[in-house]
């Protein structure tokens, strides 16, 4: 009997394992519906090339946030996204991903509208990435498989040692079986951090969009999610609320925003020479890290 049940036990816990991821997915796009006839992408897969035009969006009809708000990103660009709290920055990215419709104007990949771009398609062409991405209560390797469900182990672990959280799971316990708790536990924010990063390196999406974690990391942490960034930002379009100085100098774009518009559009060493809003932050970034 007590095999039987710790065998009733693995089999809940796997149920709820699934059931979590379920509703991870599930939850966080209200009000989105499914295209009934779905426009495929130009060419097939996606490119990832972004447009805003015109867009306009509040959470709530009485309080706009955004108003005709023009953007365009080629694909494989690098656009760093600051301005102080409540400039709309995640809003923007939400609106990429499409976790909302804007209720005016609108958001295009590659040319098509978000709205009539099929969902499975959208989820392969796009990755959002942000603190509270969901590990699941599951081991770390599924917790990387996720990005790419039909991924072998030995590309789950290709995936962690191009983002270089190979060595840190290889010491866990019980290494990528290692179990991860929904909250903490066993692995360091730094840590699962990695861990979403291998899983959407994994996912390899044409587009990443990736809200930086603010929580401060140890040193070596900090090198080691910086190397991480750099890699899963490369050869894509990718869209960050940047937090850290040096994922904003090494974007080609930075788009500073306020109050739901964009205040400066430009590559970042000429933002500085402007001598604008981000060339005041950028002084004070670097004052700030003396
Ligand atoms: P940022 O990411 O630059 O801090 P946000 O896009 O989160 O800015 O917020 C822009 C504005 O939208 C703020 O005024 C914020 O209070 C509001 N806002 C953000 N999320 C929601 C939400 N889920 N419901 C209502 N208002 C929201």
């Amino acid at each position: 009997p007590m095999q039987e049940l710790s065998q009733f036990y693995n089999a809940l816990q796997s149920a709820t394992a699934a059931l979590e991821k379920l509703a991870g997915v599930l939850d966080e796009r209200p009000g989105v519906a499914e295209p009934r006839r779905p426009v495929p992408l130009p060419g097939g897969p996606a490119r990832g090339a972004i447009a805003l035009s015109g867009v306009s969006f509040g959470y709530r009809p009485t309080a706009e946030i955004l108003t005709g708000l023009d953007l365009t990103i080629p694909a494989g660009q690098t656009v760093a996204l600051i301005g102080p709290t409540g400039a709309g920055k995640s809003t923007v990215a939400k609106l990429i991903a499409r976790f909302y419709d804007p209720v005016a104007g609108t958001v295009s990949l590659d040319g098509v509208d978000l709205r009539q771009v099929a969902d499975a398609q959208l989820r392969r062409a796009m990755v959002l990435v942000t603190q509270e991405t969901h590990l699941f209560g599951d081991t770390v390797a599924e917790n990387i498989r996720f990005g790419r469900p039909d991924a072998d182990d030995a590309a789950v672990e290709a995936a962690a040692r191009a983002i270089g959280a190979h060595d840190f799971i290889a010491a866990l316990p019980d290494g990528y079986a290692t179990q991860v708790h929904r909250r903490g536990g066993r692995l360091s924010a730094g840590q699962r951090q990695l861990v979403a990063f291998a899983r959407a390196f994994l996912a390899d999406p044409a587009v990443l969009i990736l809200d930086e974690a603010t929580s401060s990391l140890d040193v070596p942490t900090e090198r080691l999610v910086q190397h991480a960034l750099g890699t899963i930002l490369r050869d894509r379009t990718a869209v960050v609320i940047a937090h850290r100085l040096s994922t904003v100098e090494t974007a080609d774009r930075v788009l500073v925003l306020d109050g739901g518009r964009v205040v400066e559009d430009g590559p970042p060493a000429e933002l500085i020479a402007g001598g604008g809003r981000y060339a005041a932050l950028h002084r004070q970034w670097v004052d700030s890290l003396r």
